[in-house]
């Protein structure tokens, strides 16, 4: 539930603070625009989309821990199973390969964690050779990185939503969950639990 808080709240914020940028998220611009800079493969395992289960993707996940907006330049096309994978990394508070959840996503090549975890494994399932592996990673790496430079509205308000945002939402979360569990507290207190004889 305070999940669910935390993305409307993030949602909200994305229409707020994208309104008089150029491109729409929803509109077909956009959409063309994402299809042509990917050549409509997953940016991240770059499988051909066109016969795979796609889904709506979000490089900055719409978390407490990530803070990502649905505005122009976060959000993408990407495989099912990438957006799945990725998640393991998008729920950890702290991050230790990249800064930001797609940046460590495209990290894990094998040779940066201590030992290999399930996120090296599942690029290990995709590309076997160790070469390619990290060739293949930091390319997309690096067209991910362009993608976002091609909108300077966005580039811009990162510093200042990573500067306030993770803890404005922390402080969200704990809010919602400290009053769900006072409300479901004082209404269990009015349920009597012991029908009353007639
Ligand atoms: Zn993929
Ligand atoms: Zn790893």
């Amino acid at each position: 539930m305070a999940n669910k808080l935390i993305s409307m709240f993030l949602h909200e914020l994305s229409r707020k603070i994208s309104q008089n940028w150029p491109v729409k998220v929803d509109g077909e611009e956009y959409e063309k625009l994402v299809r042509e800079r990917f050549n409509t493969q997953c940016p991240y395992c770059s499988c051909d989309l066109t016969n795979t289960e796609s889904v709506i993707e979000h490089l900055d996940g719409m978390n407490r821990y990530r803070a990502g907006l649905h505005v122009p330049g976060n959000v993408l096309v990407a495989c099912r199973r990438c957006n799945s994978e990725k998640r393991r990394d998008d729920s950890l508070r702290v991050l230790s390969l990249a800064r930001s959840g797609w940046e460590s996503f495209l990290s894990h090549d094998g040779t940066r964690c201590a030992t290999p975890c399930r996120t090296c494994r599942y690029w290990e399932s995709i590309w076997n050779d160790g070469t390619e592996r990290r060739l293949r990673l930091s390319e997309n790496l690096q067209r991910i990185r362009s993608f976002r430079s091609a909108f300077p509205e966005f580039e811009q308000v990162i510093p200042s939503l990573m500067e306030t945002h993770p803890a404005l939402l922390r402080k969200l979360y704990s809010d919602c969950q400290t009053f769900a569990e006072m409300e479901i507290k004082s209404l269990l207190e009015r349920v009597d639990p012991v029908p009353n004889p007639q």
